[in-house]
């Protein structure tokens, strides 16, 4: 754990699964939590009333990652509240399985604005109010990488970009010392995988799905100052399942 006290933290998409687990985890460290959430008030609510209860503070906020507007008001929002941004972690995102003959186009634009617009506008909208020496910290996934099974290759582009996108924006905000990094998950345990985790723990070297700690943990350690070298960064923590 470190001492981040005074820092604060925005999470979009933090209400559930990773993004719940990078709250809590950033929190415990000493932030004080912003976080975004689109259908799930109830397990916003409870988040924040874990936090408080643990004498921590956190806020959240109802954005959708489809939306600009919502994006931008969620970041003003957080300002509002808390006056600066440290740190800033593009977790929403969204998984639809179907081959190429059966991608909808609502399901492909749906994807393509969560996973690759939200992602870049989510940063776009936090950056002029980020600190120097700040952090962008993504979610993108091991599927980047590989897939290896059909019906993934919407998402496996989306994620692919997030990939690219940090590369450049690193470049963009390295002037300023502000970090960019990608934190590439495998399968891990959340409504995402709901009904799947056995199935995708038999395909692990290590015989197990992710717990979204591990995720968090990566999360925190790139929040941290001591990481201030690395940029531009993605970063796989899948159990091998890519190698
Ligand atoms: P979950 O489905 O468990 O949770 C998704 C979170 O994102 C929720 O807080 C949800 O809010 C929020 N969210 C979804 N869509 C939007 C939106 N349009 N606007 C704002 N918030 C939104 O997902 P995971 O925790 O499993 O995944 C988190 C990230 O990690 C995703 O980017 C995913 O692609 C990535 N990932 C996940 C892996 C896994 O195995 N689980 C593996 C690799 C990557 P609400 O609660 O309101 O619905």
């Amino acid at each position: 754990m470190s001492d981040a006290s005074g820092k604060v933290a925005l999470v979009f998409g933090g209400s559930r699964g990773i993004g719940a687990a990078t709250v809590s985890r950033l929190a415990k460290d000493g932030h004080a939590v912003a976080f975004t959430y689109v259908s799930r008030e109830d397990k916003a609510n409870e988040l924040v009333s874990a936090i408080t209860a643990e004498g921590g503070d956190a806020l959240a906020i109802k954005a959708d990652s489809a939306d600009a507007s919502q994006l931008r008001a969620a970041v003003v929002k957080a300002v509002e509240r808390y006056g600066r941004i440290d740190v800033v972690v593009v977790n929403a995102g969204i998984f639809r399985m179907a081959t190429i003959d059966a991608v909808a186009l609502e399901e492909l634009d749906l994807m393509l604005n969560v996973n690759v617009r939200g992602v870049y506008l989510a940063i776009q909208a936090t950056v002029p109010h980020l600190k120097d020496g700040g952090r962008v910290i993504t979610i993108g996934s091991n599927v980047a990488i590989r897939t290896g099974s059909p019906g993934s290759s919407v998402y496996q582009l989306t994620k692919a970009a997030v990939a690219a996108m940090v590369k450049g924006i690193a470049l963009d905000l390295a002037p300023r010392g502000i970090t960019v990094n990608n934190v590439q998950p495998g399968p891990t345990d959340t409504d995402m995988n709901a009904g799947a985790i056995e199935m995708l723990s038999k395909m692990s070297p290590l015989k197990r799905v992710a717990h979204r700690d591990e995720i968090a943990g990566l999360i925190a350690y790139i929040a941290r100052d001591e990481a201030g070298y690395m940029t531009g960064a993605s970063l796989t923590l899948d159990g091998g399942l890519t190698l």
